[in-house]
């Protein structure tokens, strides 16, 4: 696998996606490189990666500080001696009608989803056009490719991680820096995403569909592994990831 021995960034590693991402790759010997707020939860991940004969470190981490990715990413450095991925998984999801103007949400979408994902792309670049090597990972989400009522904002962040990765991927091409880039566009995954949902209509919405077809996340983490593990002149960039009785 090329994916041994990789050393991979992940944001939003304390549940969900990211969570089940570090438990796969790590099984699989990458040496997997923690962040999130939640410093419990980190570190009871990295131990039960340990206990299971995985290499993992962690450092507590908001996305939105791009002083806390550069942070991260030197940590990946000084523990495993350089980083081959970063995956932009940490996202918030407050879903509701514009008319509701939560406006105070919609920035926090931006900040999280969006501006957090540029600064774990700055917190890379220099190391990766140096080394002429790297991948940069996204969770978008089908609301990243398709419009849905009560996700204008964060639809609105997930389309343009979309267009980043992207532009980044054909830049590279351009730069000859090698740099693979892969979006991610998740539907209905059980996670704790739905807690982030403050308006009731669009929370009651949400935990329906999420119990009728929601699945797990290792379903996504089968896909991260499979991107990573490409050889390195082959760029998968997107992927879908639906419950097979999701609409
Ligand atoms: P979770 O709520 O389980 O995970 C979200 C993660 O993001 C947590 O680890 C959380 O950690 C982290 N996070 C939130 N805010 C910040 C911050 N400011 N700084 C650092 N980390 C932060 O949900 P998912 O696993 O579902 O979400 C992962 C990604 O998948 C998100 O980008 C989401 O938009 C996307 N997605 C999910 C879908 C789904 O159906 N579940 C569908 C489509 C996309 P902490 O609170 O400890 O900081």
């Amino acid at each position: 696998m090329t994916l041994k021995n990789k050393v991979i960034v992940i944001t939003g590693a304390s549940s969900g996606i990211g969570e089940a991402s570090a438990k796969l790759l790590a099984s699989q010997g990458a040496k997997v490189v923690l962040g999130a707020r939640r410093e419990d939860r980190l570190q009871s991940l990295m131990e039960s990666i340990k206990d299971q004969g995985g290499q993992a470190t962690y450092r507590v981490t908001d996305v939105t500080r791009p002083e806390d990715l550069v942070a991260l990413v030197s940590l990946a450095k000084e523990t495993y001696g350089g980083i081959d991925v970063i995956f932009n998984n940490a996202g918030i999801m407050p879903t509701s009608p514009i008319s509701a103007l939560k406006t105070d949400e919609w920035n926090k979408m931006i900040d999280v989803n969006l501006k957090g994902v540029l600064n774990g792309v700055a917190a890379v670049m220099p190391e990766f056009t140096k080394q002429k090597h790297g991948q940069i990972m996204t969770t978008s989400s089908v609301a990243g490719i398709k419009s849905f009522v009560g996700s204008g904002v964060y639809g609105a962040t997930k389309f343009a991680v979309r267009n980043l990765m992207e532009v980044i991927r054909m830049e590279s091409a351009r730069e000859h820096t090698n740099i693979r880039t892969t979006s991610l566009y998740p539907a209905a995954i059980n996670t704790e995403l739905l807690q982030t949902i403050t308006d009731s209509a669009s929370k009651r919405g949400m935990s329906k569909l999420y119990q009728s077809v929601g699945i797990t996340p290792d379903a996504v983490a089968r896909v991260v592994s499979f991107a990573i593990d490409q050889p390195d002149d082959v760029n998968v960039s997107e992927f879908t990831i639906y419950p097979t009785k999701q609409g």
